[in-house]
């Protein structure tokens, strides 16, 4: 090159100005704010960017289906306190996706589906674009927020929101959309990279008012049988050495709601779950940490409760108070600070449990924890729901590290009573709307980001949500009755396909070695517990909830 080519090379460097493009706006404004994993399905019109983050250095974690990606997203936000991102493509990928956005939701998980859309032009006056939906708003009344970004220059500010609007206050799932013609949209470089914005303190803590405090500490000082229940709320807000502090200064009987087992260990003496039916009848004062007075609690009404009982609650979200029975005294603020508070404020001696109280407790567990041991202790053959977890529970109690996914409807019942949990934030289960299809999506997103091993125990009936689509029983061309599965199925056969061990276990002998030998080799493993198919009911402890129609003729 002379000397003149160069320099017209240099002047023309300096005079066209630097441009990029949607994709890296999107990717640059990702890490600036610290994600670092993005769980999707890739395709048209996000494959470049799922490329691109990659690159980029942001973990990609492909899957099948987007539900189980959205699941995984949803569930490693609740492990993180960071949203889990789900990237997902046009229409039906996004639909996919929405089902498990709605969960996270409803669940308080913090998450955001990205997803890319179809040229906006086109989808609003419906002239039929390839995988044409107006996205944003079949979002809308499923997530916390909803977003659409319409111009390159405003990538940096709607990714701003969508973390925001994911982690602060009651977390949830969020939706940001991305129109293809905005990922392909060019811009001027300088002016992407001031476009970007960092999300300073994302999830601000929410100190409670004092009177609310000194109101909550004289109802409990008030009390003749308190009782406080530990929700995934107070998982989810990390105040762990805050709670145990609370409970073994106060000394007053705890109750976890499933995914809160394990904050203090399921076997702590004042773990009052062996009497979970006794306490919520007889309890005078209950305080709910992070907890619902949803289905899952009788809505606190009777017959599960007393009508006289009163209520404390510590929660983020001012409207969940009074949404079922009147609280007497509501604690809004995040659980750490609140708690926080309380044991500033709290005086030695002035709430206690009575040994009455604790004395009657102790007396139904034990009476409970017989007719429980009476069951595990059978080996019936085949196996039941019992002698399986059994099988299952003395391997685990010796990896307390391990995640416990659990879902389905009988397996769901029993797991949660038979495994016991003893660290914070390892199970997790099919959570606020007790649905199946969260197992192998929670599996995979846990084991991403927690680095520890994860043990899935479903139902196969659950298992199908996630784990396959095709265990269809069709013979001779008769329909099989719709709560049908094909008991024959060798599912570990599955996991060979994909380079995994299957395992195949027909009693409590060959359950144990096969899940201590799978959790030794550290790799993927499907084991298929086969039980007595005549063990458990339809639909679990939930058959009541069936309505009662006219019976319909066989
Ligand atoms: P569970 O199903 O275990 O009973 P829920 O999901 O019904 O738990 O209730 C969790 C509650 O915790 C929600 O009402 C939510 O607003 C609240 N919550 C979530 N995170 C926090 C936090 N950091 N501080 C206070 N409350 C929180």
């Amino acid at each position: 090159m002379t000397t003149s080519q160069l320099e017209t090379t240099m002047t023309d460097q300096l005079q066209t100005p630097a441009v990029t493009d949607g994709f890296h706006i999107v990717v640059d404004a990702l890490k600036l704010n610290a994600v670092d994993t993005i769980f999707g399905v890739a395709g048209i019109p996000i494959t470049d960017l799922a490329r691109l983050a990659q690159t980029e250095g942001i973990r990609f974690i492909g899957f099948r289906h987007e539900q189980s990606a959205g699941n995984a997203a949803a569930i490693a936000g609740y492990l993180t306190q960071k949203p889990g991102i789900c990237l997902t493509v046009s229409a039906p990928g996004f639909l996919n996706g929405l089902v498990a956005v709605a969960n996270a939701t409803t669940n308080g998980f913090p998450m955001i589906q990205i997803s890319g859309s179809s040229n906006r032009a086109i989808v609003d006056l419906q002239q039929g674009d390839y995988e044409e939906l107006d996205q944003m708003n079949a979002a809308k009344p499923y997530t916390k927020a909803a977003f659409r970004v319409d111009r390159p220059e405003d990538i940096g500010i709607g990714v701003a929101r969508a973390i925001r609007a994911a982690i602060s206050g009651r977390p949830g799932g969020v939706y940001l959309d991305l129109p293809a013609d905005i990922l392909g949209a060019e811009l001027d470089a300088d002016v992407a990279v001031h476009s970007l914005v960092h999300v300073v303190d994302p999830s601000p803590r929410q100190i409670p008012a004092p009177e609310s405090i000194s109101r909550a500490l004289e109802l409990l000082a008030s009390a003749q049988r308190p009782l406080v229940i530990l929700g995934k709320g107070a998982a989810y807000a990390q105040a762990d050495q805050e709670i145990r502090s609370f409970l073994e200064t106060t000394g007053i009987p705890f109750l976890p709601m499933s995914m809160a087992k394990g904050l203090l260990p399921d076997n702590h003496p004042q773990s009052a779950a062996a009497g979970r039916s006794f306490v919520l009848a007889q309890a005078d004062v209950v305080m709910l940490i992070g907890a619902r007075l949803n289905w899952l609690l009788g809505h606190g009404k009777p017959p599960q409760w007393s009508a006289t009982t009163r209520f404390i609650q510590f929660d983020i979200s001012p409207t969940e108070i009074d949404s079922n029975r009147p609280i007497a005294a509501p604690v809004v603020g995040d659980i750490r600070s609140a708690l926080q508070a309380l044991l500033t404020d709290l005086k030695p001696g002035s709430v206690r449990a009575s040994s009455a109280w604790l004395d009657a407790i102790a007396q139904r567990k034990r009476l409970n924890a017989e007719r429980m041991a009476a069951h595990l202790a059978a080996t019936p053959d085949p196996m039941d729901f019992y002698s399986a977890l059994r099988a299952i529970r003395d391997v685990l109690v010796n990896r307390p590290d391990v995640y416990v996914v659990n879902e389905g409807a009988n397996t769901l019942d029993f797991g949660r009573n038979i495994i016991d949990m003893y660290e914070p934030r390892k199970r997790l289960d099919s959570g606020t709307w007790g649905v199946m299809g969260i197992g192998m999506g929670y599996a995979i997103g846990a084991a991403v980001v927690g680095g520890k091993p994860v043990v899935a125990i479903v139902g196969d009936s659950a298992f199908g949500f996630s784990g396959m689509d095709d265990d269809i029983n069709h013979n001779g061309g008769t329909d099989p009755s719709p709560t049908i599965l094909m008991k024959s199925a060798r599912y570990e056969k599955l996991i060979e396909a994909f380079g995994g061990t299957g395992y195949y276990a027909t009693d409590t002998k060959s359950l144990a070695n096969t899940l201590t030998a799978a959790l030794a080799s550290g790799k993927p493993a499907l084991i298929n517990c086969v039980i007595d198919p005549k063990a458990g009911t339809e639909s679990g402890h939930l058959t009541n909830l069936n309505p009662q129609g006219i019976p319909v003729r066989k």
